[in-house]
């Protein structure tokens, strides 16, 4: 067995270890040995072997192809971003001028750009402030506007996000009472006038974003809510700015405002298909109590998150805009192709129709007609393993690889996958 420094000492390594760090290639290089004692190599292929395997960055995080049909995907990473929206993190990665201004020599605004480009995409918004997430908006708004105070809430809009995230759970973490109003399926304003009074911190809608309660319900607007004399905020979720024609039912950040909102919070990673941030929007003297406030320090947003957000809003379409309005004869004309080439490969595989969702917190119950590739099932594994991996779905035992959060030029990549699966 080659000696580790031996193998180590082998150029290419050196070289390696310039861009990776010891650690990986040295793990790269046990890997190789293993094989070799397990007899799988031969020693003079341990180089070779370690040299093949190393990974292409230092960090593990790997690019996935999302063919789920899932738009907004949390497990995959939520939003990817544009190609407008990846340069600026990169230049921004050295020193920037993040917090200063370099004409008049002094401090800055942190991330005034973003700001500004935010009360411009949403002109009813006096002011903007921007954290690491939803999540953080919630508890930045609770803190500062309630804490040992009380936030009057409707009981169907207790709501678990997902992974056990709930968010009265959250809005209690920081001192702030809960004042639930209502009923599951029917609050009423006289429900919200009665609870309102002294204690009160403000009045907050949820937008129930991941399910639909149908039947016997009832629920109270934005706009009836603003004659209450205590401040109304209301938790968007999914992050449209303005109103998105397909999806008629999902609030938006201008029209709650317009509606009358004192203050708006939403993630920027659902559908504004940006980097994970959570934003703050609405009535000046509200959002800068928030900004403020001591804890605000602890949410801030790093450089990266700020360059990339600030691309989104003022750059291109994003891809998940782009999935969301796909048109579905494209999405069936691009499975049937793909069908096409790997059945004359030998592949069993064909065009299907298929149902997508916005997903990730977005448009419950909203199905996206699409079109899949369907594949045998024991292809699952080995395309999710494969490079790149390629993440589909199961439904009536076939595997389904949803076009919908496919960009069409990675249609030959996904045509390659598969057959490297099979072969
Ligand atoms: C997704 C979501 C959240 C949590 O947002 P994060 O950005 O993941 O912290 C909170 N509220 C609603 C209504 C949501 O849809």
């Amino acid at each position: 067995m080659p000696r580790t420094d031996v193998v180590l000492a082998d150029p290419r390594l050196v070289a390696a270890e310039g861009r990776l760090g010891r650690g990986v290639v040295k793990d790269a290089v046990a890997q190789a040995q293993l094989r070799a004692r397990q007899g799988r190599l031969s020693p003079e292929e341990v180089a070779d072997a370690a040299v093949a395997a190393l990974p292409p960055y230092a960090a593990s995080l790997r690019p996935v192809i999302n063919m789920t049909g899932v738009l907004v995907h949390t497990n995959l990473g939520r939003a990817p971003l544009s190609a407008a929206a990846t340069a600026p993190p990169v230049a921004a990665a050295g020193c920037t001028d993040v917090e200063f201004d370099l004409a008049a020599g002094v401090r800055a605004r942190r991330g005034r750009g973003v700001l500004d480009a935010l009360v411009r995409a949403v002109p009813a918004a006096e002011a903007a402030h921007v954290v690491n997430n939803n999540a953080a908006a919630l508890v930045l708004v609770a803190t500062a506007l309630a804490a040992d105070r009380e936030i009057v809430i409707s009981r169907g809009e207790l709501v678990e996000i997902g992974d056990g995230f709930r968010i009265p759970d959250l809005l209690v973490s920081t001192g702030a009472r809960l004042r639930e109003v209502g009923t599951t399926n029917r609050t009423s304003y006289a429900d919200y006038a009665e609870a309102v009074g002294e204690r009160t911190g403000f009045v907050l809608k949820v937008h129930p974003s991941n399910f639909r309660i149908e039947g016997f319900t009832g629920s109270v607007e934005v706009a009836e809510l603003t004659g209450l004399g205590v401040p109304v905020v209301a938790d968007l979720g999914s992050g449209l700015l303005t109103r998105e024609p397909l999806l008629p039912e999902e609030p938006d950040a201008a029209t709650t405002l317009g509606a009358g909102a004192d203050l708006v919070t939403a993630s920027a990673d659902k559908l504004l298909g940006g980097p994970q941030a959570g934003l703050l929007l609405g009535r000046r003297e509200l959002v800068e109590r928030c900004a403020r406030h001591p804890l605000a320090r602890a949410l801030r947003v790093d450089k990266l998150t700020l360059a990339a957000l600030e691309a989104t809003l003022r750059g291109p379409a994003p891809p998940v805009r782009q999935a969301l309005r796909a048109d579905p004869a494209t999405l069936r004309e691009r499975a049937e192709a793909i069908a096409r080439r790997l059945s004359e490969a030998g592949v069993d595989a064909r065009a299907v129709p298929s149902e997508a969702t916005v997903g990730g917190g977005g448009a419950p119950g909203v199905p996206l007609r699409s079109a899949a590739v369907s594949l045998p099932t024991l292809l699952a594994a080995p395309l999710r393993t494969g490079d790149p991996p390629v993440v589909g779905r199961i439904e009536g035992g076939r595997l389904l690889l949803d076009l919908r959060a496919v960009p069409g030029e990675r249609d030959g990549d996904v045509t390659r996958a598969v057959l490297g699966a099979v072969g």
